[in-house]
């Protein structure tokens, strides 16, 4: 292994500059090319990040031009111990790209114990706040009465908002609880990989039996099931069998059923009968709370301004915001500069902090109008035309998230007289965006052309 990957860094010094090499491929490894699955050792997860968006096609390039087959590639962390951070716990990359590689090979016939769950999500760890306090809620009836109220229960929300923590958390209390609790975590992916090789090894039945004897199941990232018809129909069966037990049911989604289209919508409007639970993105405090505890959790020193300064700049969600701050706390500790100080002196350039917010205000509002296709006067007047409506309100929104403005300029930049209206169309925009992704892409998209 270990010559062939000299092999490989041979070829990649070819294609980077001296200083690239020396600093992001002097200390990695090859630790496994097992049926095309690469895993790449690496240094810590500040490494990750680089190396996967800024180097994996030369690394593809550079296996496969020495006989090496590609089919996905993983890095993990080697720890050395050595750092006064320890990166591993705060953030998610190297765990969650790991754990998703392993999870596709884990066949089901692995040990009895091995129920899926990952002991380092706790619920003391979750941070609640008012994105989540609503399914936190819930999370704790179930964890004292599985299988009672909210059964099942289907919890929404977009990617890296902490689905998958919250339902980890709610299965590590309920064995905490009851050692002898049949528990069962499966991603989709891993259900439905487990499903196609019971099936073609004629083992169905087995297949069946795993979840008959389950007190509680839980299926993660329900939206991939599209497309996967006889895993439907499969899911469906244990899952009435399972729900007629009074066993406790517990599915994640990006999305609700009834948006996830080819599912039979009978039985997909099953999995909303205890109730539809939602994450949100999380509000500037709830930011805050978080990257307190996180540091709290690692014994990290971070300064309050530097924690607000993350908090303010990353919108996207919780993975993200996770990931700016491990990656300034590395940073910090390679510069020898407290993050506050690398944040001054500019150096804290990552990618979810937004660029400087300079752009006026007028050149928002017409950039809105003109991706759709309004002039600024019309989407500017008091049209109740759905679509115009519409674009006033994206105009509101986007005024607002990314300008910070009150809701009383924006109702002067917009034409509109009284900054209630304003308050209404934000939040018409926040609640639609929870679930309809068109109008996502279009605010991205807009974004990217207002900063582009
Ligand atoms: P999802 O499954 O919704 O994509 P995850 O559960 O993987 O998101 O969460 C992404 C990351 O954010 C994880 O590392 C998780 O521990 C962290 N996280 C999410 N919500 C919280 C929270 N409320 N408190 C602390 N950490 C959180
Ligand atoms: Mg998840």
């Amino acid at each position: 292994m270990y010559n062939v990957w000299k092999n490989v860094l041979a070829e990649v010094e070819q294609k980077v500059s001296a200083a690239n090499f020396s600093t992001w491929f002097q200390d990695t490894s090859l630790i496994s090319t097992e049926n095309g699955s690469i895993i790449v050792g690496v240094k810590n997860s500040f490494y990750v990040k680089q190396l996967r968006s800024k180097f994996i096609d030369i690394i593809t390039d550079s296996l496969i031009k020495n006989g090496i087959e590609v089919k996905n590639i993983d890095f993990e962390v080697q720890s050395t111990n050595k750092s006064k951070v320890r990166p591993r716990e705060v953030t998610p990359f190297p765990d969650s790209i790991k754990s998703h590689t392993k999870s596709i090979k884990k066949t089901f016939e692995s040990k009895s114990n091995n129920n899926g769950l990952n002991s380092k999500y706790t619920l003391d760890s979750f941070v609640i706040g008012s994105n989540n306090d609503v399914a936190v809620a819930a999370a704790k009836s179930i964890i004292s009465s599985p299988g009672t109220r909210c059964n099942p229960f289907f919890l929404y929300g977009g990617p890296g908002l902490g689905k998958t923590h919250l339902v980890q958390a709610i299965g590590n209390e309920l064995v905490k609880n009851n050692p002898d609790y049949k528990i069962l975590y499966t991603p989709v992916s891993q259900f439905y990989s487990d499903f196609i090789d019971a099936i073609q090894n004629g083992k169905g039945k087995d297949f069946n039996r795993k979840f008959e004897k389950l007190d509680c199941l839980i299926i993660d990232d329900f939206q991939f099931i599209v497309g996967k018809e006889k895993s439907q129909e499969e899911f469906f069966n244990i899952f009435n069998n399972l729900y007629q037990l009074n066993k406790q049911i517990i599915v994640t989604s990006d999305r609700l059923p009834s948006q996830i289209k080819t599912v039979d919508e009978r039985l997909a409007s099953r999995l909303t009968m205890g109730g539809a639970f939602d994450l949100q993105l999380p509000k500037f405090e709830d930011k805050c709370a978080i990257l307190r505890a996180k540091a709290e959790l690692i014994g990290a020193e971070i300064e309050p301004e530097a924690i607000e300064y993350i908090a303010e700049n990353v919108n996207t969600n919780i993975r993200d915001l996770e990931g700016e701050f491990s990656t300034i706390l590395l940073m910090s500790e390679v510069r020898g500069l407290t993050p506050l100080e690398l944040i001054q002196n500019g150096s804290a350039n990552i990618n979810h902090i937004r660029k400087p917010r300079l752009i006026p205000s007028k050149q928002i509002v017409e950039k809105v109008a003109k991706y759709y296709d309004l002039p600024v006067k019309e989407m500017c007047s008091k049209s109740r035309v759905a679509h115009i409506k519409t674009a006033r309100q994206v105009a509101m929104y986007i005024l607002s998230k990314e300008l910070s403005l009150s809701t009383t300029k924006i109702a002067n930049e917009v034409g509109v007289k009284d900054h209630t209206t304003v308050m209404h169309g934000i939040k018409k925009i926040e609640s639609d965006l929870k679930l309809n992704f068109t109008l996502r892409d279009q605010i991205e998209e807009i974004k990217e052309k207002i900063y582009g």
